[in-house]
């Protein structure tokens, strides 16, 4: 049936504010309840929520914030079987039901296994993940279809190929990855397009690493723009927007403001035009030579790490540190004292096996504990 929206932005609801910082459960509800009213009342409708999300409660909070809030047909919801979680056939009823329940709906509008990919595509085939999703629509608990995406165009094509049944693809969209040879961007996108399947883009900004432009880059922006410069977030967002298969850009909106500027610039959308394509690329040729770790912040390594260390919180320390040379303390004081050091890892490499930009997490947390914990 195809995503029933008009309006591209949708609200990704896994980077909300906080009350306590780095504290992933101390949502600021009452801030997050503001942020849904701007969103629904600039006519976007589409949250996008998932089981892990701040440790289990984002779902909990789409109940509170949205669901309890606002008729149901006035919203679209998206959420995620955590298909890592899955040790059998039947952990498909059960956390399906929980999400539901967590959720307080009776149905989502659009419902994906979440993180597919070549390592975990044997296991959801063997425990029926496809033949649950396709028993979901049928029986109306899921209106739309499919599984968000980080690995490469070619077993991409190889899903779509044997599971026609699917009617969306969320994939990692962002000028920064279009051409990359991890995320695949561009290269993914085609695969998608070939199979006649919609695109919900995750990460246009990049877990934030395009809304604060290194210098170089920015002067490339306001040289383009001059006094009139847009947000370089709307840029992002915009860029993927622009796509022609692309029915959804998600945003894990952190602010009230960020809420008031992505609905601002995507209420009445307007896609690039071929010079802020070619501006993109240009940018993007800039940022290569100065990030240093693309990590975008999904966690995803945290999920696994039996030592629960910030790897995404002292990485962004090491991209700082690569284009400033200095070293911030303070940041890891804070970080540290919740989680575990750098030098405590154990090398196991399980959040290697998660990690959808497929970083060497390891070798770069040596690198870390010499340059902050000696
Ligand atoms: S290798 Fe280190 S950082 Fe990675 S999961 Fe194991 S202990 Fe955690
Ligand atoms: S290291 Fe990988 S898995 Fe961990 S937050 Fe960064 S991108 Fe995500």
């Amino acid at each position: 049936m195809g995503i029933p929206t008009g309006k591209k932005l949708g609200f990704g609801m896994m980077r909300l504010p906080l009350t306590v910082p780095e504290k992933l459960t101390s949502i600021d509800l009452p801030q997050v309840k503001q942020m849904v009213d701007l969103f629904i009342k600039r006519g976007f409708r589409y949250f996008d929520t998932a089981y892990p999300y701040h440790e289990g409660l984002s779902e909990e909070t789409v109940r509170k914030c949205v669901v309890e809030r606002y008729p149901r047909e006035s919203f679209l919801l998206a959420d995620k079987m955590p298909i890592v979680q899955v040790k059998g056939p039947e952990d498909y009823e059960r956390i399906f039901a929980e999400q539901l329940r967590r959720c307080g709906v009776t149905f989502f509008d659009v419902y994906l296994l979440h993180n597919l990919g070549r390592d975990r595509l044997p296991n959801t085939e063997k425990f029926g993940g496809f033949a649950f999703l396709q028993k979901l629509k049928e029986t109306g608990l899921a209106k739309n279809i499919g599984f968000s995406f980080h690995d490469d165009a070619e077993i991409l094509d190889e899903i779509l190929t044997a599971h026609p049944e699917v009617d969306v693809v969320q994939l990692q969209i962002n000028y920064l990855d279009w051409n990359g040879a991890v995320a695949q961007s561009g290269r993914c996108y085609e695969v998608v397009k070939k199979h006649g399947k919609d695109v919900i883009v995750m990460e246009p900004v990049k877990g934030g690493q395009l809304a604060t432009l290194p210098e170089t880059a920015m002067k490339l922006f306001t040289d383009f723009y001059g006094d009139a410069a847009p947000s370089p977030a709307s840029f992002a967002i915009r860029y993927a927007a622009s796509l022609d298969r692309v029915k959804i850009v998600l945003s894990g909106m952190s602010a009230l403001e960020q809420v008031a500027d992505n609905t601002g610039f995507m209420q009445d959308f307007v896609p690039h035009t071929a010079e802020e394509h070619a501006l993109a690329e240009k940018i993007e040729t800039e940022l290569k030579s100065a990030i240093r770790i693309p990590c975008t912040s999904c966690r995803y390594c945290m999920e696994v790490c039996p030592k629960n260390i910030a790897i995404p919180n002292y990485f962004a320390l090491l991209n700082l540190y690569a284009v400033t040379e200095k070293k911030t303390e303070t940041y890891y004081q804070r970080y540290s004292m919740n989680h575990g050091k750098a030098s405590e890892c154990l090398k196991c490499g399980l959040c290697e096996k998660n990690c959808p930009q497929h970083i060497s997490i390891r070798k770069l947390l040596e690198e870390f504990a010499a340059l902050y914990e000696t």
